[in-house]
């Protein structure tokens, strides 16, 4: 196996595959190894963007949030959805394989309690490391969060912190990538006291149709943290 080593001082890692699980049918866990990610931050919802080889050879990246990080490992969930050269990628790894990537990106903004007496997260797969990663942190200080998470079907539950009120949103055959599930969610459900705060992950379009919901809430825009983390139909080689 070649040496793994620190590639620049600008953010480009080359890891090692440690270790491989499957959180669920579709949602594979993947710890990446290096000793220069214990030197680094890596806040709260950080991303990397995996440097892989798209299907015609050329050079693509694609996104994914870290999950957690100890020391010099470093903790990835990715989606296996069946089509694209990141899906491709999580479902091929294999331990000891290579794996180089740039980071950390990115940060979840977490306001403090005076600002936002309550938390609410909107989200499908792809966004669930993310907000997993954001329930252990509110719960770290004692704040509580409710989630709305669209998933496939049951298997597809991940795993977050104790005390997290979560609703899953099945599919059950349904195609991805559609608002409908979560904006009937939001239809029923009732704002905390006070301010809140909120956080929308998902398909591009369909969290701007999920957004203009969120107002329904009290929820103005500088309260919603929303970002699109996958486009419906994108061309795969992209
Ligand atoms: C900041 C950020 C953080 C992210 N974190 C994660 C993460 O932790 N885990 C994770 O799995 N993803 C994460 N994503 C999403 C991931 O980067 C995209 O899903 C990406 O498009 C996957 O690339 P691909 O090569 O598999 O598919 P692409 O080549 O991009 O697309 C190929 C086809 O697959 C479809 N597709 C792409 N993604 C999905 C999906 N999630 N579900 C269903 N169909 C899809 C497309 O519409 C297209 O038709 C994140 C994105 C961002 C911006």
């Amino acid at each position: 196996m070649p040496d793994v080593q620190h590639i620049t001082r600008t953010g480009q890692f080359l890891t090692t595959v440690a270790e491989l699980t499957m959180l669920s049918p579709r949602m594979r866990r993947i710890v990446l190894s290096a000793p220069e990610i214990a030197g680094r931050d890596w806040p709260l919802g950080c991303d990397i963007a995996v440097v892989l080889t798209g299907p015609d050879g050329r050079e693509v990246r694609r996104r994914y949030t870290v999950r957690s990080q100890d020391g010099e490992r470093l903790v990835i969930d990715a989606v296996l959805h069946g089509h694209g050269p990141g899906s491709s990628w999580a479902q091929e790894l294999r331990v000891g394989g290579q794996v180089s990537f740039f980071g950390p990106r990115g940060e979840l903004p977490l306001p403090p309690a005076s600002s936002a007496s309550w938390l609410l997260a909107l989200t499908d797969e792809a966004g669930l490391p993310a907000i997993g990663a954001l329930a252990e942190a509110a719960a770290a200080t004692g704040r509580s969060l409710r989630v709305l998470a669209e998933i496939a079907d049951d298997a597809e539950r991940y795993p977050l912190a104790a005390g997290v009120e979560v609703r899953w949103l099945t599919r059950d055959g349904r195609p991805a990538g559609q608002p409908e599930l979560l904006t009937g969610a939001l239809d029923q459900l009732q704002p905390g006291a006070g301010p809140g705060y909120a956080y929308l992950l998902g398909e591009s379009r369909a969290i701007v149709a999920v957004r203009d919901e969120l107002a329904r809430l009290g929820l103005s825009r500088p309260q919603v943290y929303a970002k699109g983390y996958w486009n419906l139909n994108s061309r795969p080689t992209r």
